[in-house]
């Protein structure tokens, strides 16, 4: 079976919708309330769990309760959380205001998720074992680093998503191996709006990028062959949420399997379609089962 690392976060999303969001100084009264487990690591970790993969989680949760029902989301998805340390403190939290038009504006409180500075040492031995370690930027940049540096040292593949989007550390980029951004995130990097220039500049600093764009599919370019382009399913999408985290799980799987990228992308792209047609994160990612017959079918 396919083993993946995810070093990462894990945040509770607090989720409040209303009608408009509030201006400056101002109180609206909200519809509705949400806590939905979430964070980019955890969400991946799921991702990569439902495609058929041993999954390890390395990351940090408060002793708190909402960090007792993170860990309790990754146990319950089947994903090893025995190097997910509690620690004093906050968990992740996100606070999201969501408005009718779609609009939604975020605080991310990183909590529990800063204390990753550096490696334990058993997260090193479970990183030396996998067969990819899954990195995001939702932790302190040290700890990130640190992760990449012990896969590069035993020869693992780092999958890099540049999110939130910031400058990359020089030493970062070379300890990584495939960076999959979205075209937004593409385009911050580079200071390039189109993908198809901007995966150019980015090959200077990785040797392979995957770029997602959305409802038009993937695009993958590296040092040694030309860009190609993997449309997406066409799908009735009702909620894009983790998207990008169920495409990256699943293709951390395919390509662990030893699937070759173009085939790896078109079974993560059945992957995402499925889940963009459900509401919901980690609640919408799909069954390898479920895959398949997307896949088969697309
Ligand atoms: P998110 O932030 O919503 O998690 P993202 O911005 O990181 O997503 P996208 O490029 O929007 O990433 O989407 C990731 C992948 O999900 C795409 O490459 C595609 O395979 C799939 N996808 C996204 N939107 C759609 C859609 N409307 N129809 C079909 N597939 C989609």
């Amino acid at each position: 079976m396919t083993r993946i690392a995810v070093l990462g976060s894990t945040n509770m999303d607090l989720v409040a919708y209303v009608a408009r969001a509030p201006q400056h100084g101002e109180t609206v009264t909200g519809r509705e309330f949400r806590t939905v487990p979430g964070g980019k690591g955890a969400n991946q970790a799921i991702a990569a769990a439902r495609s058929g993969a041993e999954v390890t989680m390395i990351g940090a949760v408060g002793n708190d309760d909402f960090g007792t029902r993170l860990r309790a989301t990754l146990d319950h998805s089947g994903v090893d959380t025995d190097l997910l340390r509690t620690v004093e403190g906050p968990s992740g939290t996100a606070h999201i205001v969501v408005d009718d038009e779609g609009g939604n504006a975020i605080v991310v409180v990183p909590g529990a998720n800063g204390t990753v500075t550096a490696l334990h040492y058993d997260d090193e031995a479970a990183i030396t074992g996998a067969d990819a370690l899954l990195l995001q930027l939702e932790l302190p940049m040290d700890g990130v680093f640190a992760g990449a540096d012990a896969a590069r040292r035993h020869g693992v593949r780092t999958i890099l998503t540049p999110a939130p989007v910031q400058p990359l550390p020089p030493e970062l980029l070379e300890a990584t191996g495939l960076l999959v951004p979205n075209e937004h995130e593409a385009a911050a990097l580079t200071g390039i709006a189109d993908p198809h220039e901007a995966v150019t500049a980015l090959l200077r600093r990785v040797p392979e990028v995957v770029i997602t764009l959305g409802a038009a599919g993937s695009m993958y370019a590296s040092r040694f062959a030309e860009p190609v382009t993997v449309p997406a399913p066409q799908v009735r999408a009702v909620d894009t949420t983790a998207a990008g985290d169920t495409f990256v799980g699943a293709l951390a799987v395919a390509l662990g399997e030893g699937r070759p990228m173009e085939k790896a992308m078109a079974w993560a792209s059945a992957a995402a379609a499925l889940s963009v047609q459900r509401p919901g994160a980690s609640s919408s990612m799909p069954y390898r089962s479920e895959i398949d017959a997307e896949a088969a079918a697309s």
